[in-house]
């Protein structure tokens, strides 16, 4: 699978072979896990100290309001006891009375409301303790007022000083004791919000960093990913661009001495041809065929021939400049082309191959070889095509080769 491939199907290194694609998928959805779990804590620790709160507010404040008013209730219901036994006037003392039961039905509503919210254990038992104080005082009550309403006051005022106000201050200490008792039930419920507030904060701070150390993570390999990816991409662009070069450098060159070949020869000899019919310029063909060339071969062996035609080639190549043609046409057929040169030029470059070549001593293993190059030059006329060209040049080569070789002819020169 090449790299667009794997980048395609999300396919990156490592990891056990999961795909980019895949990891960005599992990464986020924990992160949304997290997330949702974030804020489902967080919505669940606010619900419990909003209710703690809501039971703090209601519940604890309406029973210590009860408890101020039954209090505050017996403190009055004492003192229009006593106005019962000090009052003289019957009537005065009936109307007090009934502002006394009044003030009992007053005291029944706050009780009621408190029991009706509910009691824990130790309120309960300071409850129980007011109740029974409760009892004691109605029944003394009763008798007070049965001697004040038969005109016994100082009776009634011996029992309402004696027995009574010392249970009415009991009763009052134990109200106290409860006022008390929902204040520290307050704290306590303030304490614990706080504490679910803190516990709240730190899992919710754990989550969000987990949550922050995960996406950073994820943004990590997808980074990683992708920049080994665009490396992997860049690296085979560029063997695909060399691949691509190697080709077309091959499609035009002869891959044993690295000259131009056949098919690259016709395309400059065509631009040669086409200068000479456009603008008149003066071009020269060399054909070049090596003498006894095959006698390498048959002595050595094909790899010490192929070894001469690359050192021969580097002597061809030493001949002319860098627009110039220099080819290999098969065999130990070479051609150069010489642009904008005249043949008084193009001869002495042709002379000078021919006896660099023949001053060439080839050495191979023990022996050693000495070839020689017939050499055939055509000046490009306007009326030539690439073919008469070659066919012109090859025909002075040919009669370079008959007048002994090693020589160098002139196409059209007798
Ligand atoms: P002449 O003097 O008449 O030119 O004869 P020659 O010995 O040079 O032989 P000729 O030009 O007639 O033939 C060229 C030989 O080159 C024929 C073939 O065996 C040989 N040859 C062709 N291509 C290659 C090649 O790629 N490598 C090698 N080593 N030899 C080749
Ligand atoms: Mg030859």
């Amino acid at each position: 699978m090449n790299v667009r491939q794997r980048i395609e199907h999300g396919i990156g290194p490592g990891l056990g072979g999961l795909g980019t694609q895949w990891i960005i998928a599992i990464g986020f959805t924990l992160v949304l896990v997290l997330m949702a779990m974030l804020t489902g804590l967080g919505l669940s620790h606010m619900a419990t100290i909003k209710a703690r709160m809501v039971n703090l507010v209601t519940e604890s404040n309406v029973k210590t309001e009860s408890v101020f008013q039954m209090r505050s209730v017996s403190r009055e219901r004492f003192a229009s006891l006593g106005q019962m036994v000090v009052l003289r006037d019957p009537f005065e003392r009936d109307e007090e009375y009934m502002r006394f039961q009044a003030q009992a039905s007053e005291f029944i509503r706050a009780r009621d409301r408190l029991l009706g919210l509910g009691m824990g254990p130790e309120e309960q038992a300071t409850w129980t303790r007011a109740r029974q104080l409760i009892q004691r005082d109605e029944q003394l009550h009763a008798q007070v007022i049965e001697l004040a309403m038969a005109g016994r006051s100082e009776t009634a005022l011996d029992l309402l000083l004696r027995d009574v106000r010392p249970l009415e201050n009991s009763l009052l200490d134990v109200f106290n004791e409860m006022v008390e008792q929902y204040r520290r039930t307050n704290q306590q419920s303030l304490r614990e919000s706080e504490a679910d507030y803190r516990e709240a904060a730190a899992y919710m701070i754990g989550l969000a960093l987990l949550a922050l150390v995960m996406g950073l993570a994820i943004a990590w390999v997808v980074i990683l990913r992708s920049r080994h990816a665009e490396s992997e991409l860049s690296r085979q662009s560029e063997a695909a661009i060399a691949a691509a070069e190697q080709l077309s450098w091959a499609a035009g060159h002869d891959s044993l001495t690295g000259l131009s070949n056949r098919r690259e020869t016709q395309r400059h000899l065509s631009l040669l041809v086409q200068d000479t019919q456009a603008h008149g310029m003066r071009h020269v063909l060399l054909y070049i065929d090596l003498d006894k060339f095959k006698a390498v071969n048959d002595s050595c062996g094909h790899l010490a021939g192929d070894e001469l035609l690359r050192q021969l080639a580097n002597i061809f190549t030493r001949h002319v400049r860098s627009g110039d043609l220099a080819a290999r046409l098969g065999g130990d057929e070479f051609c150069i082309g010489l642009a904008n040169c005249d043949m008084g030029k193009a001869r002495q470059i042709a002379e000078a191959i021919r006896d660099d070549v023949a001053q060439y001593r080839f050495c191979w293993e023990d022996r050693v070889f000495q070839v020689g190059a017939s050499v055939g030059l055509v000046q490009l006329e306007p009326t030539m095509d690439v073919p008469a060209v070659l066919r012109a040049a090859d025909a002075a080569c040919y009669q370079a080769k008959e007048r002994g070789r090693n020589q160098v002819c002139v196409h059209g020169e007798r």
